[in-house]
């Protein structure tokens, strides 16, 4: 049995202090709400400099909320300018790290390669690879919907163990931030080929219990409609994770 997964990606938005303000909100909200923690892992992906706010908030209200960061280096340490090591981030307590963004894929020049490189260091430094994936629109036109997302994640995968735990994020890159999500038939679909590229990569167990997400306006409003499919087992929002009461109605989705 998958647990729903509802994860806000906040991208380069809210700063620590608006991170903390926004954090308690949230929490507040879904207490408020009654909401089922154990039912739906909520999770947040705050800039990395909201990181120690972040940790230090939930870890002193004990609040029911992960956390993850939206990149990792392929490196443990050494002469690497800018960038975050898996071992601070686990210092953190991050559960999670965002691997591959179609955003990094695009404006940071992210291969295949750079992609299984952080996954094996996050695995590493025991934190869960997020590994996005998403066909163009160009991909769609040429090659359907499925064959982008297969081949970006037999890639990522090659070399992680059977045992592992990974999400995997299927983010069509035409409906992120496009108010064009894609057809809950269509998430479908490609979650069901994603899933059968794990059972290839890591067998059937790892393909039963890997949770699959799908990106790309997300709202309440549409949310249901995903989670009613069986190979959809959560969102990764971005632009409506900012506003404390669509996220949390979001989590709140019924099916
Ligand atoms: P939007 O929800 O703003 O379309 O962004 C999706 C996304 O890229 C999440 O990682």
């Amino acid at each position: 049995k998958r647990t729903p997964f509802i994860a806000g990606n906040w991208k380069m938005n809210l700063d620590h202090l608006q991170a903390i303000a926004f954090v308690q909100k949230l929490a507040w909200s879904l207490q408020d709400a009654k909401h089922d923690f154990d039912s739906v892992e909520v999770a947040v992906f705050p800039p990395f400099t909201d990181l120690r706010s972040v940790q230090t908030l939930v870890s002193a209200d004990k609040l029911p909320l992960a956390y993850g960061a939206q990149d990792v280096s392929a490196q443990d340490s050494g002469a690497y300018t800018g960038e975050i090591s898996g071992a601070f981030l686990s210092q953190l307590d991050c559960r999670y790290v965002i691997i591959g963004h179609s955003e990094r894929r695009t404006l940071h020049a992210e291969t295949d390669e750079v992609v299984r490189a952080k996954t094996a260091a996050a695995l590493k430094h025991g934190i869960v690879p997020v590994i996005c994936v998403g066909e163009t629109a160009e991909d769609l036109e040429k090659h359907g919907s499925s064959a982008v997302p297969v081949a970006q994640l037999r890639a990522a995968l090659e070399g992680v163990s059977a045992d592992a735990e990974i999400v995997v994020a299927y983010e069509p890159v035409w409906a992120i931030g496009s108010g064009q999500a894609a057809t809950p038939d269509q998430a479908e679909a490609v979650a069901a080929a994603l899933r059968g590229v794990i059972a290839e990569a890591l067998g059937d167990d790892a393909a039963a219990r890997t949770r699959i997400l799908y990106g790309g306006s997300v709202k309440s409003g549409n949310i249901a409609g995903f989670m009613r499919e069986p190979n959809v087992d959560g969102a990764l929002v971005g632009g409506a994770s900012l506003d404390v009461t669509e996220f949390s109605n979001i989590a709140r989705y019924q099916k």
